[in-house]
């Protein structure tokens, strides 16, 4: 924020700089979307407005079994029943009944508020579920103390700006978006995201690039100075909050628009050309996926196929994780949709900043080098298998491909093939229809298995290099937040040489690979993703016209010579400037 700006004036124009995360400009109304707690205040009332209280009390409660069934609803509508569950649980929660009788008794004994007493129930209430034995009862806190939050939001007249409710096109500001909230959210509505911390490949970042609408992040501070329904212009190239924009500004953004309008429709006649540079060189340009929701757009990009489909959203705000059938279900619409090409189906990233609700994973110190993705499921080989048998039956007498995330070590890798065997044997021997060619491949994100990776290739058909990982792990800056966002340099030559020798190690084992970490999709990036020689880009599909029209205008001789430079130089500074230059004179409407 500029620092002018620290007592503004109401209606007055004023400027917040963040991190740009998705580009694009989008005025509207801003929603600000906050969990924060209302600290209420104690006041003592008389014997005779215990009933008052009580009315008030049940008048807050059907206010809340209302919002939370036209959640539910919403959601059933646009997702399924699958993640309806949590607020089937949240509606239970505020009719139960021991709650309400608790807190009449602490009115009676008490006398103040029914705000205070309720809130004090609740606390009391969800502490003694966290000190269960049972994990299943143990995370039933975290929904009592959602609805005990509601309640209170309704009983004080203020309104919970909900993400999957929202009724309205605005901008959402929030101190931090996590995966579960937006694989909650009512996409229609959203034009833009602003968050206070976050960096470029924190999940906002990536949902906004994926839904196409401007997003900046590490805004601090911005939630105290901007309030709910304010004007204003979410600038998604320079990282900008502007609230009340002035006349001027609204006229100089109105241009900024244009220009990108124009500058679309002329990529959208790219949609069925091939994605070769000006001397030849061909690559696969694919589709990165996280809900059912974003198929639709990827006949439209042009996309060939599905590079990345982020299986863990189908588990996040479940009470119960989806069964066979219904994953079978959901991977035989991906695989269709992405035909004549193929989809690669990766199995369930959970942990590090996706965190399933109800299923036991604890708060770690470190959760991003903690119990994650193929460490968790080689220690739940239930939830694995079933996942793997769903996969193969997504494509009866076909061939799908199935990617593991987060390899450290040859032992893992070796471990998941087996089990993904086991799942194969399993359905043949009950005579269920299943793929018969399936094609197994590793993601490359942990810089020990870019290291050891030519111990890796013969086991597997492709490698899948997850960039917004490498990225985080080589460079020791955590992908999510902006303190260290500076560090977080995708184009330091330790990342690309890194890069470099897993594709190598490809070539020297026939096998192919791609990318489909977000660098993938930034145009600046791409000339080095060409000359390091990457086969396939897997990226947002709106991402894919742009990227295409980067090959285009490039050659591939050229990036190769670009590329040995950039591997000698020693800063990621550096290399990033030349690969902005680079792009601002081969393809400069794209980035400008
Ligand atoms: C990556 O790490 O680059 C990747 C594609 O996986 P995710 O962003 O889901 O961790
Ligand atoms: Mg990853």
């Amino acid at each position: 924020m500029n620092p002018s700006d620290s007592n503004p004036v109401p209606g007055t124009e004023i400027r917040f700089a963040g991190i740009p995360a998705s580009p694009g400009v989008v005025s509207g109304r801003l929603a600000i979307f906050n969990h924060e707690e209302i600290r209420v205040r104690i006041t003592p009332i008389r014997e005779e407005q215990i009933g008052d209280e009580l009315r008030r009390l049940e008048a807050a409660l059907l206010k809340t079994r209302e919002q939370i069934q036209a959640i539910k609803d919403h959601l059933a509508r646009s997702l399924g029943d699958g993640p309806t569950e949590i607020f089937e649980a949240h509606l239970l929660v505020a009719a139960d009944s021991t709650i309400t009788a608790a807190v009449r008794r602490q009115l009676e004994l008490r006398k103040v508020c029914v705000e205070h007493v309720y809130q004090h129930v609740i606390h009391a209430y969800a502490q003694s579920m966290r000190d269960m034995e049972d994990p299943y009862l143990r995370e039933r806190a975290a929904d009592i103390l959602d609805v005990g939050r509601r309640v209170i939001y309704n009983l004080v007249g203020r309104k919970l700006a909900d993400l999957y409710a929202l009724d309205a096109p605005s901008i959402i500001l929030a101190h931090d978006l996590s995966p579960s909230d937006t694989a909650l959210l009512n996409r229609q509505m959203a034009l833009g995201f602003v968050t206070e911390v976050g960096s470029t490949t924190s999940h906002t970042a990536i949902m906004a690039r994926s839904l196409n609408i401007p997003a900046v992040v590490g805004l601090h501070h911005a939630l105290e100075k901007c309030e709910s329904g304010a004007p204003v212009i979410l600038d998604g190239y320079a990282g900008l909050l502007i609230v009340h924009p002035t006349q001027q500004t609204r006229y100089e953004y109105g241009q900024i628009e244009k220009r990108r309008l124009a500058v679309e429709q002329k990529l959208e006649a790219l949609r069925d050309t091939p994605a070769a540079t000006r001397d030849g060189r061909k690559l696969v340009l694919s589709a990165n996926v996280e809900l059912p929701e974003d198929l639709p757009l990827i006949a439209e990009s042009g996309a060939e196929g599905i590079g990345l489909y982020r299986t863990e959203f189908l588990f996040l705000n479940r009470v119960q994780f989806p069964g066979e059938e219904e994953q079978v279900n959901i991977y035989q619409q991906v695989v269709q949709t992405s035909r004549p090409h193929l989809a690669i189906i990766r199995t369930l990233d959970l942990g590090g900043d996706k965190l399933p609700s109800h299923q036991g994973l604890d708060p770690e110190s470190n959760p991003f080098l903690g119990w994650r993705a193929i460490r968790y499921c080689l220690e739940k080989p239930d939830i694995f298998k079933t996942q793997l048998r769903a996969i193969c039956r997504s494509n009866p007498g076909g061939k799908v491909r199935v990617m593991f995330p987060m390899i450290a070590t040859r032992e893992e890798l070796t471990a998941a093939l087996a089990l993904l065997g086991e799942a194969r044997e399993e359905l043949k021997a009950a005579d269920i229809p299943a793929a018969t060619e399936v094609e197994a491949g590793a993601m490359i994100e942990v810089p020990s298995a870019a290291l050891i990776v030519d111990h890796l290739a013969p086991l597997v058909q492709f490698f899948s290099i997850g960039t917004n990982d490498l990225t985080q792990y080589t460079m020791a800056a955590d992908r999510t937040n902006e303190r260290v966002a500076a560090l977080y340099q995708p184009t330091h030559p330790a990342v690309l040489a890194l890069i470099r020798r897993v594709v190598e190690a490809a070539r020297r084992n026939g096998i192919w690979v791609g990318v489909c970490g977000e660098m993938a999709g930034d145009v600046v990036m791409t000339p080095a993703l060409l000359g390091l020689g990457v086969d396939e880009m897997s990226m947002g599909s709106v991402s894919v016209p742009r990227v295409k029209k980067a090959i285009q205008s490039l050659h591939y001789g050229e990036c190769q010579e670009l590329t040995e430079r950039l591997l000698q130089m020693d800063s990621g500074e550096k290399t990033r400037k030349i690969l902005e230059e680079v792009a601002q004179r081969a393809y400069p409407e794209l980035v400008t």
